[in-house]
């Protein structure tokens, strides 16, 4: 496929978000006027400048972007405080539009998993602390900013965000997409980065595999019937990463994809659309 570089990709989204700037010698800051509750907010300042959104200092990147996800349950505005490199300060709302959150009845997922045993108990919590670990990885590369593909084609069975009740017990809002496709196809990387984690068998989400696209903005894998890469690997948007499977919590073999800025969840349906 065709790679546009990162200014002129980034300028489309800008210009079709309709947007807060201004206008001055370093350039202009320009970030979307609203988004949506789950989504990954892509933003342009005077390269140098010093950005913080929700008490966290964001990188900059060479180009003068900066990135931050809004969290399924945020209530706007969503407020960036910019100081660019002239020490001017900048404060931009960005408008956050609430989504509804329907309920999903998963049935047929086996037992042991939507009620673990004390036994286990233990097992999950050492596993998802090595997950939440490597979800803090936050390297230069620039991968987030790349328009994602999906990783493997087929039906959305899950949307991110909804009320999930497994099996009749309600459980944690879904965290990622699902989308169906048969067992072992191949699982792509939607855009650049580094894999952080790569484990076979996870207690509830089976082979499991995160890659960081940079900039805290991260990708998750669930329910792998094989990994094709290990950790350390970097990928290009589009290498083969692993294979479908239903490994864990799973009632079938489908993809869970989920996105992440450190710990706070995304959509990435809302980043796979996010040019269109
Ligand atoms: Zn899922």
């Amino acid at each position: 496929m065709v790679r546009l570089g990162l200014v002129l990709m980034l300028a489309p989204a800008a210009a079709a978000a309709g947007r807060v700037a201004s206008a001055a010698g370093l350039g202009a800051t320009v970030f979307p006027a609203s988004v949506q509750q789950g989504a990954m907010v892509i933003g342009k300042v005077p390269a140098g400048s010093r950005v913080t959104y929700a008490g966290r200092a964001l990188r900059v990147t060479p180009y003068g972007s900066v990135v931050f996800g809004v969290a399924r349950d945020a209530s706007g505005p969503a407020v960036v405080n910019v100081v660019r490199p002239d020490g001017n300060q900048e404060h931009v709302n960005v408008a956050i539009v609430a989504r509804d959150w329907p309920t999903e009845h998963v049935r047929g997922v086996p037992p042991r998993t939507v009620s673990p045993p004390a036994a286990v108990a233990a097992r999950i919590r050492r596993e998802q602390e090595a997950v939440s670990a490597a979800r803090a990885a936050s390297d230069d590369g620039t991968g987030f900013a790349e328009h994602f593909i999906w990783p493997v084609k087929g039906r959305i069975s899950g949307r991110f965000g909804r009320h999930r009740v497994y099996n009749g017990t309600p459980g944690a809002a879904h965290s990622g997409m699902d989308i169906a496709a048969p067992q072992g196809t191949r699982v792509l990387a939607p855009a650049s980065g580094r894999v952080v984690f790569a484990e076979p068998d996870l207690y509830l989400s089976g082979g499991t595999i995160l890659i960081d696209h940079g900039y805290g903005i991260g990708s998750n894998f669930l329910h792998l019937s094989q990994l094709d890469v290990a950790v350390g690997k970097r990928v290009r948007q589009g290498d083969v990463i692993g294979r479908v499977g239903a490994t864990g919590r799973a009632t079938g073999p489908h993809l869970h994809w989920g996105m992440t800025w450190f710990d706070t969840r995304i959509d990435p349906l809302l980043v796979l659309e996010r040019l269109r």
